[in-house]
């Protein structure tokens, strides 16, 4: 304290004697005639749905179920709402205040901007669908479709994987990531599936996650989607994200994030939140760089603008 005390008392006399320059310059420069200043160009920027003006804005990309004639009305009630940034509230990114109060407004605006949300990974049967979902884990859907359009026809049946050779499977996932853990979780799926239960995908959570590389996130997409039975909520990066931005969990671990969602959701709700979730992630609530600006939810969201 003493330290600081002294620090201050000996910036003193220089602040003085800047006082005493600043009132010199004012004096001249009073004694100057005004000069007339010349308007300013105008600068060329882009308009926010919101109104508000940013350069980096861009429309949301309309998602296979969502087109874009759908999200417009949405964010065009929002459009005559400005925020200023001095007058939001601060918070430390790992302490967002608890916001489950605003869980079902959000939901029905998220639902209204993503009507009817469907899986981006392609798969026509349960097993390509398990599959695909491995593969998906550190990779864009978009890779995972690229890769299973040729291996999807190269594999038509569970005894193909079970009998790949994982030197030449693993040159075939190679652009996944992960090559190797993937193609030997895919491959020993196959060989269990097979063996104890008949060579059908099981169809139920205990089943599911005791297969190899099969959590609960995955084991939620494959009852979902290859099954349509609702168990719990599949918890991506994205869901992840999202929940701890909108202030829904303080919880880090995708178990605990999926048990605090599944006490706000409908249990006929729980597939469509977590891909609702997954798109406003990749298309406005980026990791890197959110889009707040022309969020449907920044009214509602505790991180807008953090
Ligand atoms: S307001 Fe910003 S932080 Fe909140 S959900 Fe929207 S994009 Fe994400």
């Amino acid at each position: 304290m003493a330290a600081a005390k002294k620090s201050t008392t000996a910036k003193e006399p220089a602040k003085a004697e800047t006082t005493k320059k600043t009132a010199a310059i004012s004096k001249k420069a009073a004694a100057q005639p005004v000069k007339e200043q010349k308007p300013a160009p105008k600068t060329e920027t882009k308009k926010t749905t919101t109104g508000s003006s940013a350069k980096t804005a861009k429309p949301i990309k309309p998602t296979k179920s969502a087109p874009k004639a759908e999200v417009a009305p949405v964010i065009s009630n929002l459009k005559s709402k400005t925020y200023p940034l001095s007058s939001l509230p601060t918070f430390p990114i790992s302490k967002r205040p608890d916001n489950r109060k605003n869980f079902n407004a959000i939901w029905e605006i998220l639902s209204q901007v993503y009507p009817k949300p469907d899986i981006e990974l392609d798969f026509k049967t349960p097993f390509e669908l398990l599959a695909a979902t491995i593969m998906s884990a550190q990779c864009t859907d978009v890779q995972v479709n690229a890769v299973t359009k040729v291996l999807f026809p190269k594999y038509p049946t569970i005894q193909d994987y079970a009998n790949a050779n994982p030197a030449v499977f693993e040159k075939e996932i190679y652009s996944t990531g992960f090559y190797h853990t993937k193609t030997k979780h895919i491959i020993a799926c196959a060989q269990i599936i097979i063996k104890e239960y008949d060579s059908k995908v099981p169809d139920t959570m205990a089943e599911l996650v005791k297969l190899p590389g099969v959590g609960r996130k995955t084991a939620n997409i494959v009852l979902a989607r290859g099954y349509g039975i609702i168990d719990g909520i599949a918890v991506d990066t994205h869901v992840k994200r999202l929940s701890n931005k909108l202030g829904f969990t303080e919880n880090e671990d995708p178990e605990k994030i999926e048990k605090d969602l599944m006490k706000l959701a409908d249990k006929k709700d729980y597939d469509d939140l977590s891909l609702t979730l997954i798109f406003h992630g990749r298309r406005v609530c980026n990791a890197q760089r959110p889009k707040c600006d022309i969020c449907q939810i920044q009214e509602l969201c505790p991180s807008a603008f953090l």
